[in-house]
């Protein structure tokens, strides 16, 4: 007998940001393998409704909430329970990018990237955490990036908060393993959303030509890593940091 062990039948995923981009890649992914899926965003309802419109209302639930925010981050885990009776995979998604170089970086810009990009992931654990230590099961995925491990000039607090999700996601793998719990890291490289769509074609180029692949990954690339990260199959994985990049990191 075949047994689907990479399937998400049966489980409840909470996604922020998943409106667009590679959040919505993940959400239509881990739909698409069974997944009843809660996701959160901060501003673009339209999108929001769009996916949800698409999968369909019993399967996946959009709510507006702002990940920097500890109550809105408890509010969002207690909804999701309340709806769907408990939480296997949460994927800490949400992030911006507001870059500059030292000399000009703002007290705001700083403070902005370290909030939503990294005061989120402990607000959306430590709040999830109860019920995944009650279940004795349960899959964090914290989406970070290579420019966390390498740092980038004109991005030290995109990077910042990129490796302090690293190193904090690596704790959590120590702290709560023994309970059934896992935590790892995704570093996605160069993908193809509004993010990457701002770049000029020059620099694009530039980019793509350091990528041994030669192209940006698409969303379903990092959505296909965190089903797997997500699924059983996985069930002897934690504490690592996994790179979607082409092989920029090599
Ligand atoms: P997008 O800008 O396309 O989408 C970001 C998503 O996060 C949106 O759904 C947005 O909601 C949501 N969001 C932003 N701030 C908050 C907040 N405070 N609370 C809740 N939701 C919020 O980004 P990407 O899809 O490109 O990036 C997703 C993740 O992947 C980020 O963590 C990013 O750092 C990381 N990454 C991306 C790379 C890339 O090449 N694109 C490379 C490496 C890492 P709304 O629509 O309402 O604004």
């Amino acid at each position: 007998m075949i047994t689907m062990i990479n399937s998400l039948e049966g489980k409840v995923a909470v996604v922020t940001g998943g409106s667009r981009g590679i959040g919505a890649g993940i959400v239509q992914r881990f739909a698409q393998l069974g997944a009843k899926v809660v996701f959160s965003y901060r501003s673009s309802e339209a999108e929001a409704q769009r996916i949800v419109d698409a999968i369909g209302s019993d399967q996946v639930i959009a709510i507006r909430s702002d990940a920097s925010q500890m109550d809105d981050a408890q509010e969002l885990v207690k909804r999701a329970v309340e709806a769907y009776g408990s939480i296997d995979i949460l994927i800490n998604n949400a992030g911006i990018t507001k870059d500059n170089l030292m000399l000009r970086m703002t007290e705001d810009q700083w403070d902005d990237v370290i909030n939503t990009n990294l005061k989120s992931v402990f607000n959306m654990t430590k709040s999830v955490l109860r019920t995944m230590l009650k279940q004795r099961s349960g899959s964090i995925i914290n989406m970070g990036s290579v420019v966390g491990v390498f740092g980038n000039a004109g991005q030290a607090n995109y990077a910042a908060s990129k490796a302090g999700i690293i190193g904090f996601s690596k704790s959590i793998a120590k702290e709560v393993g023994s309970r059934g719990i896992r935590c790892n890291v995704v570093t996605p490289g160069f993908i193809r959303t509004e993010m990457t769509d701002a770049l000029d074609e020059k620099t694009r180029d530039a980019y793509v030509s350091n990528i041994p692949l030669k192209d940006f990954g698409s969303v379903e690339d990092i959505a296909e890593i965190c089903a797997f990260l997500g699924a059983d199959g996985s069930r002897y994985i934690t504490g690592q940091v996994i790179s979607v990049c082409g092989g920029l990191n090599i």
